[in-house]
């Protein structure tokens, strides 16, 4: 095939069959151009907002190819972009008009029980590694939503069930294999490369391209005390209220997910709630199921609940709970803060936006963070952050073009007015398409950041990876 590639200084670079002919012959994956019947499935990513055409999808079965890519952009000097699970809000997995570095046929998990660790290809999703490390009743510290990417959760820091007993998912890395600007491949750890073992563990894909990620496990269930209890919006203050008092009192094994919104047409729903807003409170303890039941039963007995499905489940099943609720292929918008904790005050600002809702599907979602993370040093890795104890991500999801403009300022008056009770720090992974260099600063905080910066340098002179939250210049 003849492809046409938009470089990096603006221009188009025209390459002919036999080039491609002659690349292809080094790489043993597919090349999917715009007249391949993939083409449509393999552009698109998880927000429907983002609509790009790249030039060609390079889908890499192993890091040789990966090699080959990087090899062939950098030859071209070409756009590109890396795709791991596609879930980016910003799209940053797809780039207009360039090559697209597909990871996603790279799914090897391999687990080491004994020595409690796991080994993971990055087109892995968090439900490929979930289901091999549950088999031996371990776990990596991972997401909330299991179709998401574990590549770019881990190298923009990651968070889920298990953060508050052990810190951001890249704290609990034990080493990387990545492909670097220069296309060679170097391990990262403590004590092969530290410099870019730091960069890589939060500055996201700035600084390479992570072919693996080794992943410290940890004892968890298989069977733990999970699910939720949902409310009638009457309910929602009291429910906060208590909720921002009970978050700071449990042991770490116990972490909240509140979420306000309009209740879905869920089975563990009854009917005549569907369509009306709700307050739900998702529930992971992840020790004894008995100490579990005690710890839950202020959280049960406070207001009058509409449903409640808070029970003894398989981990890997809690993995998935809230999957339903963020389907490919929505128009998504989020803004998103760091919080120390849930103030009184910010209890009524919440409940005040939950009531203007624009969409069925939009919601506000504080997840507590608390604890490990907040324990180590605040440059022991870019993810930084240690001040957070909540993430507050306020989450439009709507259907229609036509609904952009009115789902988009509801997103961005409630981040507004939830500025005032933010650390001032905010996610990189959660940062859409139009957030620029002040927000990557509250994302890192500027000494890290400036470390960032002079990695960057070091690893990425020429500014290869720019199609990322990019930290050059
Ligand atoms: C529904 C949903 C739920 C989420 N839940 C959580 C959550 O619970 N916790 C949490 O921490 N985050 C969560 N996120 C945010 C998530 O961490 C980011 O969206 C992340 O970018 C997803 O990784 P991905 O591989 O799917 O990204 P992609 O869209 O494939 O890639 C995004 C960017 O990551 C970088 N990248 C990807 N692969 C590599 C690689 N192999 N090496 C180097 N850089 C790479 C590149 O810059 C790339 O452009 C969620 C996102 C969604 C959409």
């Amino acid at each position: 095939m003849t492809i046409q590639l938009k470089a990096v200084d603006g221009g188009t670079v025209q390459l002919p069959t036999e080039t491609m002919q002659a690349f292809m012959a080094g790489f043993r994956g597919t090349a999917i151009g715009p007249d391949d019947a993939e083409y449509e499935a393999g552009r698109k990513v998880w927000n429907a907002m983002i609509d790009r055409r790249p030039g060609v999808i390079l889908r890499c079965t192993g890091t040789a190819d990966v090699v080959a890519a990087l090899r062939f952009v950098r030859q071209y000097n070409v756009l590109f972009s890396v795709r791991g699970g596609a879930h980016n809000i910003a799209g940053l997995a797809v780039c207009e008009g360039g090559v697209v570095i597909d990871l996603g046929p790279m799914k090897g998990v391999w687990v080491d029980a004994k020595g409690r660790m796991a080994r993971a290809q990055a087109g892995c999703t968090l439900g490929d590694v979930d289901r091999e490390t549950q088999v031996h009743g371990l776990a990596a510290v991972l997401g909330f939503v299991s179709a998401t990417g574990i590549a770019g959760l881990t190298v923009g820091g990651g968070f889920g069930y298990l953060t508050r007993r052990h810190g951001w998912t890249c704290d609990t890395l034990l080493s990387m294999e990545v492909v670097t600007a220069e296309a060679k491949v170097l391990r990262a750890s403590a004590s092969e490369n530290p410099d870019l073992f730091w960069a890589l563990r939060g500055g996201s894909g700035n600084f390479g391209i992570v072919t693996s990620f080794e992943y410290r496990l940890f004892p968890v269930g298989p069977d733990i005390l999970g699910g939720a209890i949902a409310w009638r919006a009457e309910d929602s203050k009291e429910v906060l209220d208590f909720l921002r008092e009970f978050a700071t009192r449990t042991p770490l094994d116990t972490t909240v997910v509140a979420v306000l919104r309009l209740a879905p047409p869920a089975p563990w729903l009854p009917p005549e709630i569907h369509g009306k807003p709700i307050v739900a409170v998702f529930v992971c303890h992840s020790g004894s199921i008995e100490e579990g039941n005690l710890i839950v039963a202020p959280l049960r007995a406070c207001g009058q609940p509409v449903a409640d499905i808070l029970t003894r489940r398989p981990y890997a099943q809690m993995q998935t709970l809230l999957d339903a609720t963020q389907p490919k292929g929505r128009r998504y918008y989020w803004k998103s803060h760091y919080l120390p904790g849930i103030d009184a005050n910010a209890v009524d600002v919440l409940i005040d936006h939950a009531a203007k809702l624009p969409s069925p599907h939009s919601a506000i979602v504080l997840f507590q963070i608390d604890g490990a993370l907040n324990e180590m040093p605040a440059d022991h890795s870019p993810a930084g952050n240690r001040d957070a104890g909540f993430v507050l991500n306020v989450t439009g999801s709507w259907e229609n073009a036509a609904d952009d403009a009115r789902a988009t300022q509801w997103v961005r008056a409630c981040f507004e007015a939830m500025r005032p009770f933010s650390t001032g720090g905010t996610y990189i992974n959660f940062l859409t398409e139009e957030e620029g260099k002040d927000r990557i600063e509250a994302a890192y905080g500027k000494s890290n950041l400036a470390r960032l910066a002079a990695l960057k340098k070091k690893y990425d002179p020429d500014n290869l990876f720019r199609h990322t939250k990019n930290i050059a210049g």
